[in-house]
Parts: structure tokens; C-alpha cells; sequence
């Protein structure tokens, strides 16, 4: 019924095989996006082949980043910022072993991912309703992730106070960002050093498929975050920590 081409040429630049459950999985939740899109603003992707590219490879790179999804099986990882399930849902479809938490600030959208997660039939998946800077001062949230992901959310100092807190130390948060990135990221320097993290890589590459560019960045949790983070009353956002040079 779908013309996977596409996808599987892009899934074979990636070195990922899908199992025929795998594939039905995302087929399922393709089909339950355009659905709920009608009635519910989730995407304004809709095409398959477009869904396939610009969703589920563009979430599925974060292999280029972290060869350590296809070897270890027991990894936690937190999305915030979800939205309609991306980067996480196919993470997870892919990477079953993942334990995965998907938070999002708007009730609609975790609910729709409450329906994916029970109609793939996905297990050990979280879909939380809340604030990312309220959640993470909770002691079952904070510190307790192997890895923290993020796309399309807010700028890299705003995001690193809203991620870095979710990630235990030795763990790794990994922002999906626009190809150019570097102005961002001078801009995010103190505040990826105040809230004890360390940039351990960054990759720019294509998206495949397509010519869209995209930057993967590695920053490394080295010591516990401070207790004073994430500020309240919308500070992350409202006022982020911002390098001194880049003011
Ligand atoms: N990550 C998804 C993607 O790439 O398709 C969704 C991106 S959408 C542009 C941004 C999402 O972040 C929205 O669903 C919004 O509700 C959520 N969001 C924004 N600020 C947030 C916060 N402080 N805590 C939790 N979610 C937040």
C-alpha cells in the first residue's frame, strides 16, 4: 500500500534494517498523524515520502551521533518538546529496547501520543503532560536519563536549561539543529558550562534523502546541574544564559 523506496534507501544510508513489525509500526503511526491532523494542528508535513524524510529519517540520524543506540540495550531516553512524537516515536519503533519518555507542554498532543504508543503497541514509553523547566525538578525526572533529545523546541541557552537537567552524569543531550548553528551555539556557551555540561562533538550533515542540512551536537553531562536550575517564572526563556562575548 505505501511506496517504501524511499525510506528504505535512506534507512540503508543510515544502516538500520526494519523488521516487518518495525514497518508496520510506522505505517500505523503515519496513518494515525494524517488522521489526527485533520482535526488537531500536529505537522505540516503530510505526503508519505515527505513524512518518511523530513520525520522519520531526520529523527532516525541520531545513529550518525550515537553509535551506542545500536549496541546497548538497556538506554533511557527523554524528548522534550515532542510534539506530535518526533524525534521520539521512531526512535523507539526502531530502537525497542529504549526506555523512552516523550514530554510535551500541550495536553492534546501527549494524548494523541498516548493512542500511537497503545495502537503500535509500544512498551515502556512515558508520555508525560508538563513544562520541561517544572518536570525536571522533580527527583523521578531529574538526573535519571541516559540521553535527552530536542527538536524544533527553543534556542540552544534556552534548551540546554530545559535538557541538561533531565540527563544523568556520564549521559549525553543531543539538540537536532539547523545547519548553521555555530552564532547559536557561541551564544550557549555558559549556559552549557553552568548547567555541568561539555560539547563533546558536533556533525553537520544531509538528511538523507534530501538536501536538507542539519547539525547534530554531543554535549556530555560532567558533573550534576546546580539545584538553582531551571530558574522558574519562564526565565530560561525570558532571560537565558547568555555568553558574555556574544552580548
Ligand atoms: N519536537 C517536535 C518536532 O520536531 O516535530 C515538535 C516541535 S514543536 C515546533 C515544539 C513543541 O515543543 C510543541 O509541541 C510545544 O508544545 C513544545 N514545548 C514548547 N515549550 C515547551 C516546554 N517548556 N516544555 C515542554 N514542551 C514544550
Amino acid at each position: 500500500m505505501y511506496n517504501d523506496d524511499c525510506l528504505n534507501a535512506g534507512l540503508a544510508e543510515l544502516g538500520i534494517t526494519l523488521t516487518d513489525r518495525m514497518r508496520e509500526q510506522l505505517h500505523t503511526y503515519y496513518e494515525m498523524l494524517i488522521e489526527t491532523n485533520r482535526v488537531m494542528n500536529l505537522t505540516a508535513i503530510t505526503e508519505y515520502e515527505d513524512v518518511c524524510v523530513k520525520h522519520f529519517l531526520d529523527s532516525l540520524c541520531l545513529v550518525k551521533a550515537l553509535p551506542e543506540l545500536r549496541e546497548k540495550a538497556d538506554l533511557s531516553l527523554i524528548d522534550v518538546g515532542t510534539g506530535a512524537g518526533f524525534p521520539g516515536i521512531p526512535l523507539k519503533i526502531v530502537f525497542p529496547e529504549l526506555r523512552v519518555t516523550l514530554l510535551d507542554s500541550l495536553q492534546k498532543r501527549v494524548l494523541f501520543l498516548q493512542k500511537v504508543v497503545a495502537e503500535c503497541g509500544l512498551s515502556d514509553v512515558l508520555c508525560v503532560h508538563g513544562r520541561a523547566e517544572e518536570y525536571s525538578r522533580k527527583p523521578e525526572f531529574r538526573e535519571q536519563y541516559d540521553i535527552c533529545v530536542s527538536r524544533a523546541v527553543t534556542r540552544m541557552a534556552s534548551l540546554t536549561e530545559l535538557c541538561l537537567p533531565y540527563v544523568n552524569v556520564g549521559g549525553k543531550f543531543v539538540p537536532y539543529k539547523a545547519a548553521e548553528f555555530d552564532e547559536e551555539l557561541a551564544e550557549a556557551k555558559s549556559a552549557i558550562a553552568t548547567l555541568g555540561g561539555a560539547v563533546e562533538s558536533k556533525q553537520t550533515y544531509t538528511v538523507p534523502q534530501s538536501d536538507y542540512g542539519r547539525t547534530l551536537l554531543v554535549v556530555r553531562k560532567k558533573k550534576p546541574t546546580d539545584k538553582r536550575y531551571p530558574r522558574g517564572g519562564g526565565k530560561p526563556m525570558k532571560q537565558p544564559i547568555v555568553s558574555r562575548e556574544t552580548l
